[in-house]
């Protein structure tokens, strides 16, 4: 029984060709869990299906052994980081990090002993007044996380999250993000296309190539074990 279950969970968008097919898997508690593929390989669709955003055509999905097929997406207990961050233009980085608690109706309060928290785990607390045009973006990056931190939701999806960062900040914010995954015990869902990534970061990984899954293992297993020939190129294993 894992955190999340998916239990033949398929998707189409418009009847003619599933875009994900007859996915089985099982998520567990605490585990950091990546989703490689190609572009189009329909990772972000898995994505926003565990969060609400999209619907289900066919299979069962379960978060925290509830049933949540059609639950909305606020009652599932999560929080989301998206690609291109999402933050809003006119509000400050304290507003921003804040915007989702306001919207759970946590106190005030507790409001601030969480900002104050998180910004100093993230090392914002310098920023909080500024606005997100006033950033650069590994400190955009950072609000980002921050608001999805500071939500205390058990599990957390992230879609590429670093895809728009150079190089150096990524390999910095790959570590970050283990560390405070680590330290706060979430459960993570984290999307890339990136074979480095998933590699140094995944507890576990799942390749995904045109809607199906083609191999659910431990880094070192895909690596060692490519399950075909499509594993074994994109992970880029001797074999
Ligand atoms: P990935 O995140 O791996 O790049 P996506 O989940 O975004 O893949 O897309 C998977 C497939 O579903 C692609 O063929 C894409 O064109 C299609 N797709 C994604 N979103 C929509 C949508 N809203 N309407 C129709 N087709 C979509
Ligand atoms: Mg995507």
């Amino acid at each position: 029984m894992g955190q999340v279950e998916l239990m033949n969970i398929s998707k189409s968008y418009d009847k003619q060709k599933n875009v994900l097919n007859e996915i089985n898997l099982s998520i567990e508690e605490g585990e950091f869990f990546v989703l490689v593929g190609p572009s189009g390989s329909g990772k972000s669709t898995l994505l926003r299906m565990i969060a609400g955003l999209e619907d289900i055509t066919a299979g069962t999905l379960k978060i925290s052994d509830q049933v949540v097929n059609h639950l909305p997406p606020k009652d599932r207990n999560l929080s989301m980081v998206f690609q291109n961050y999402a933050l809003y233009p006119h509000l400050t980085v304290e507003q921003n990090i804040l915007f989702g608690l306001r919207a759970k109706k946590v106190q005030k309060e507790e409001q601030q002993l969480r900002l104050t928290e998180t910004a100093a785990m993230l090392g914002l607390s310098s920023l909080l007044k500024r606005k997100p045009k006033e950033l650069s973006g590994g400190q955009r990056q950072r609000v980002a996380l921050a608001r999805s931190i500071v939500s205390h939701s058990p599990l957390c999806l992230m879609d590429e999250p670093l895809s728009n960062l150079d190089a150096k900040l990524r390999a910095n914010m790959r570590v970050e993000i283990r560390r405070l995954q680590k330290k706060l015990g979430l459960t993570m869902v984290y999307v890339t296309h990136d074979q480095v990534e998933a590699m140094t970061m995944g507890d576990r990984i799942m390749v995904l190539n045109d809607g199906k899954i083609q191999q659910v293992g431990k880094p070192i297993t895909l690596y060692n074990e490519p399950a075909n020939v499509f594993v074994a190129s994109f992970i880029g294993s001797p074999k």
